[in-house]
């Protein structure tokens, strides 16, 4: 029997992996207008920085990672033995920890230095059961800002996400920006507790995960879906309520950007997003319209303690991270078209075998001039290479014969139009290359 992908993987085939590419290549432009470079680090990391990063507590660290054993400490552990910390290895859940990591490795913000701005693309990996818009290995595409806790770097932050989505076609109207402050360890040591308490009191109502989650990360309770606790949480003690003095003015002043650059935007006390690292501003971009419980395309938040969690100096970071599956599900939704089909520009038929050395000659030198070109490899009538030509979507067919070729000419023959016309071999590549540049010629920016 032929080997299958497994559950929960994607392969993405041309017509896709080209709308990824135009979609990541947008994300470089939009985000280095901002300032934004990118960085590129390994998708592989040591478990132990989830595990201090993420958080021990959080569900992706305790249940959703993939960690990677080695051949070797494989042997060792169905051996009975222990495998060394510093080589367990898990592939990255999310590219948060690891920029971080690199950053304080690289010692990219030195003491007092100005922020350094980073932007990622690349895969991420959750054992979770798969489902729509949840896939085991996905596609994020991250900033982070590391080296400033001013508050308008959170709303810059979020100001260019939302010019990204609107850009890559998402409709303003088919969107919606939550908005929260977690406050920090001053403020939220007590409100976790408050929640903590609110909880035990109305065990009678809660979900088992919810109370065994008490103990450990009581804010999870927020996010639980089960109708009973959510109905109880409504009532819930608000960290807008408990933020102290300054996390309330780093709040007041993320809205106060937003608005001033126009961008709308829903308070929501009870959003917590499920990492243990965020701290003040953290935020959601959810899809509307797309009938999936995964509607998040897109969030992030502040995380000024993670670089001294995985062993930096304290460095104050803010960054979000989109998902592309998840935004492709968004368009489909707004039927925007996600598929990016290639088609040839030119290609070579040969009336005879005769002419099949003009034709690799004329083929090579279209590509030179940068035209898309190609022409027939196997046994085939001039009917069956049309049919060719037609299953590549070529845009003029270029038909080389004797008789044509004697003269040093060729019949160029327009697909769409089936207008035929003769050009001169000489000046070919000058004419169709000519073309092609005018038909690819971006039109002037508004
Ligand atoms: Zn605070
Ligand atoms: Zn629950």
């Amino acid at each position: 029997m032929a080997i299958k992908l497994p559950a929960g993987f994607e392969d993405m085939l041309p017509a896709d992996a080209g709308f990824y590419q135009e979609f990541v290549a947008l994300a470089q432009r939009v985000f280095a207008t901002y300032g934004y470079e990118p960085v590129i680090t390994p998708q592989v990391e040591l478990t132990d920085l989830f595990v201090r990063g993420i958080g021990e507590a959080t569900d992706v660290v305790s249940k959703e990672m993939f960690t990677a054993i080695s051949g070797e400490n494989l042997a060792t552990l169905l051996a009975g033995g222990t495998v060394k910390a510093k080589s367990r290895l898990t592939l990255r859940p999310e590219g948060t920890a690891g920029v971080v990591r690199a950053v304080v490795e690289h010692d990219l913000v030195p003491q007092g230095a100005g922020p350094v701005k980073l932007m990622y693309a690349g895969p991420m990996f959750r054992a979770e059961r798969p489902q729509k818009g949840r896939l085991r290995q996905f596609n994020q595409i991250g900033i982070e800002c590391l080296g400033a806790e001013a508050p308008s770097v959170d709303a810059e932050g979020i100001v260019m996400l939302m010019r990204f989505f609107r850009q890559v076609g998402i409709p303003q109207e088919s969107m919606v920006l939550l908005l929260n402050s977690m406050g920090c360890d001053d403020c939220r040591t007590p409100y976790r507790e408050a929640v903590r308490d609110f909880v035990r009191r109305h065990a009678d109502r809660m979900c088992p995960q919810c109370l065994e989650r008490a103990e450990t990360n009581p804010l999870r309770a927020f996010d639980c879906k089960n109708e009973g606790c959510r109905a109880v949480m409504a009532d819930a003690p608000r960290i807008t309520d408990w933020l102290c003095e300054p996390c309330r003015g780093h709040h007041d002043a993320v809205r106060s950007y937003l608005a001033a650059a126009g961008v709308d935007y829903a308070e929501d006390p009870t959003l917590v997003r499920g990492l243990d690292y965020y701290t003040r501003t953290v935020f959601e971009v959810q899809a509307l319209d797309t009938n999936s419980a995964q509607n998040a395309i897109g969030g992030g938040g502040r995380y000024d303690r993670l670089a001294e969690e995985v062993g930096g100096r304290p460095t104050p970071g803010f960054g979000f991270a989109l998902g592309f599956e998840r935004c492709r599900i968004a368009l489909e939704a707004a039927g925007v078209s996600v598929e990016r089909p290639t088609s040839c520009d030119v290609f070579v038929a040969t009336i005879e075998d005769a002419q099949r050395a003009a034709a690799f000659a004329l083929v090579q030198r279209l590509r030179d001039a940068g035209v898309h070109a190609d022409m027939n490899h196997q046994e085939r009538s001039l009917k069956g290479q049309m049919k060719l030509a037609n299953k590549l979507a070529a845009r003029r067919v270029v038909v080389l014969g004797p008789d044509e070729l004697a003269q040093g000419a060729a019949v160029v023959r327009d697909m769409g139009s089936h207008a035929e016309r003769t050009v001169e071999l000489d000046r070919m590549v000058e004419v169709l290359a000519a073309e092609v540049r005018g038909a690819e010629a971006p039109a002037p920016e508004a």
